[in-house]
């Protein structure tokens, strides 16, 4: 096997953090930095780590104290880049309208908020590479994505899908030359039904060779064309594939089994 994903627990520590910055990328996606001391020496091993923010409503007071920032609601996030020497953490942000906690906040908490953050709890940490790579998700799984671009060797080839509105929510995505990213775009259909439809019109045959690692995340609805295309069409190892449920249409504060 080219290479493996090992399981790596890590001590649960809680952190407080000051939102300093926030850059749109998208109309609907935004890059928000978060500074502060406690995030001196924080770390994340493995490209899809997630790590859960606890919101406070952005009127009230700003907060640094653990116990207060602990009762605030809380989503899952995945920690996109980190300095852990000046205290930074950046992390990227569907904003989905109207409803919920984290998107709200996440598009009009003033600089100065302040949120708690704990974990990752652990990693799923890769050790060689794979002869081939298959990720796909929706915006949500966007973040996780690019880290994963970002640890691939130059030499790299795979697939990479991305579901988006239109051609107006799509980013620019820093890939090797052999990794081909494809936008599909899901206009008025529901989130992970174009998605879906693309992973189910592909067939054994378009099985990259090799040694294959895979990564599906989008709306819990992907779950069941992904497992369809990697595990059964393709005879992937579950060792090596991801195939998760992100949110759930519907359903706040959804929980991905993990
Ligand atoms: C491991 C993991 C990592 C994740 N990483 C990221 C990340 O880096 N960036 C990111 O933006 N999200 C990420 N998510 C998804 C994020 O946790 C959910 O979208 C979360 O539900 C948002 O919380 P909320 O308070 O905005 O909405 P909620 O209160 O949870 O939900 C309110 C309503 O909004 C809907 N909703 C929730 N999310 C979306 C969405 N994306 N689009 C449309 N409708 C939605 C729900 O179905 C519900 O009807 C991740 C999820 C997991 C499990």
């Amino acid at each position: 096997m080219a290479f493996s994903l090992t399981r790596t627990p890590r001590e649960l520590v809680f952190r407080s953090a000051t939102l300093t910055r926030r850059d749109w990328i998208t109309p609907t996606y935004a890059r928000l930095r978060f500074e502060g001391h406690d995030l001196r020496g924080f770390g994340s091993l493995g490209s899809d780590d997630h790590i859960r923010v606890f919101f406070r409503n952005p009127d009230g007071e700003p907060s640094t104290d653990p116990a207060v920032l602990r009762t605030g609601v809380s989503r899952e996030y995945t920690p996109f880049a980190w300095d852990a020497d000046a205290g930074i953490l950046d992390l990227e942000f569907v904003i989905h309208g109207d409803a919920g906690v984290a998107g709200p906040w996440a598009a009009t908490a003033p600089l100065g908020s302040t949120v708690g953050i704990g974990g990752p709890r652990g990693s799923l940490v890769m050790n060689g590479q794979p002869d081939g790579w298959f990720l796909a998700g929706d915006e949500t799984a966007l973040p996780a994505i690019k880290r994963f671009l970002s640890i691939m060797r130059a030499d790299a080839i795979g697939t990479v899908f991305v579901e988006v509105t239109d051609a107006a929510f799509e980013q620019a995505l820093d890939a090797p030359a052999g990794i081909t990213v494809r936008w599909v775009h899901r206009g008025n259909a529901p989130e992970s039904s174009i998605l879906g439809s693309a992973l189910d019109s592909l067939g054994a045959a378009d099985r990259p060779a090799g040694d294959v690692f895979a990564f599906i995340a989008a709306e819990q609805s992907i779950v069941r064309s992904g497992r369809a295309l990697v595990f059964d069409r393709w005879q992937l190892d579950p060792a090596t594939a991801i195939v998760k449920g992100y949110w759930k249409r519907g359903e706040a504060e959804y929980h991905a089994p993990h």
